[in-house]
């Protein structure tokens, strides 16, 4: 996943579930110990010529002969009245980073797929209560989080029904929702707002450089291999049927693997780039 969520109950090797940041943390450690050199910076630019990448990030600048693009998926927006208000003041896209403010509170979780139910499984340990909204009667998430959802006391649903309006007065302090059935209007007292309706792929750095599809993801092979030669792509950004931790470390390994084969072949070729 592109933001570390929890909680995670469907990575291999462990049955009892644990946080997406222990996750990454771990991930962390095992990449430190295998010898990777980490180095932070916001990239803010990729071009290619003569079969170099050059990366730029404030007064940072990298040349590289191959690139893997791991940006992740952003949150979608509803756009319905209130929410970019609210944002910030009650409304969220982020569990993990708001949810503490939000200990003892009402809160409402729109959607019903994976991410809606797996972080209002991690606010029920914060919040007093937690609605669930969802526009049809039936969870997208996959079972597993459905059954933890399903027995959590302080999670309740409201089926078949929409977000129509965020308001308040400093920070949120109502909803309104619409039946899609009978187009009744209801409201309801929630200080925090989660908005779980998709996922978009982060792709804008690479946007005008390779072949993306309809939802802004980057078209790739099996290889991870993108439309431009030496330009890999992994995880959340890429057009993959599924994005779980699991998916994402089988396309990172794949695209590491595809771009040490491609660099073996530039370096043996004897007109190489300079
Ligand atoms: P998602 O699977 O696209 O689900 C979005 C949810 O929001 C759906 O329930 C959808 O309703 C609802 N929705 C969409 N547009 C809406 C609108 N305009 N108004 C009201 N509701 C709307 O997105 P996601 O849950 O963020 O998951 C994205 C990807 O990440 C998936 O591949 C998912 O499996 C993966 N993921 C995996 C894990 C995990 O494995 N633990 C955790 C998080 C995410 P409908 O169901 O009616 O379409």
């Amino acid at each position: 996943m592109g933001a570390a969520t929890d909680w995670v109950a469907n990575f291999p090797g462990f049955p009892d579930g644990l946080s997406g940041f222990t996750l990454v943390e771990r991930f962390r450690l095992q990449a430190d110990r295998a010898g990777l050199v980490f180095a932070p910076a916001h990239i803010d630019r990729i071009r290619s010529h003569e079969m170099l990448f050059e990366l730029e990030g404030g007064d940072q600048h990298w040349i590289a002969r191959s690139a893997i693009i791991a940006t992740g998926a952003y949150p979608v927006h509803l756009g319905v009245p209130g929410e970019s208000k609210y944002r910030g003041r009650g409304v969220s896209y982020c569990a993990t980073c708001d949810g503490p403010f939000f200990r003892g509170k009402e809160i409402a979780v729109i959607g019903g797929g994976d991410s809606a139910i797996q972080e209002a499984i991690y606010l029920s340990n914060l919040a007093s209560r937690v609605t669930v909204i969802h526009r049809r009667a039936l969870l997208r998430a996959n079972q597993a989080l459905q059954k933890i959802a399903f027995a959590t006391p302080n999670i309740v649903f409201r089926w078949e029904s929409i977000l129509t309006e965020i308001s308040g007065g400093e920070n949120v302090t109502t909803i309104q929702t619409k039946s899609v059935t009978d187009g009744r209007l209801k409201s309801l007292d929630v200080q925090g707002v989660f908005l779980y309706v998709g996922l978009r792929p982060n792709s804008e750095l690479v946007a005008r450089l390779v072949d993306l599809d309809s939802q802004s993801a980057i078209i790739t092979n099996p290889l991870m291999q993108t439309s431009v030669s030496g330009l890999f792509a992994a995880g959340d950004v890429r057009n993959t049927p599924l994005r779980q931790f699991v998916t994402s470390c089988a396309d990172g390994a794949i695209a590491a693997q595809s771009a040490l084969h491609f660099l073996e072949r530039i370096e043996s070729d004897p007109v190489r780039p300079s």
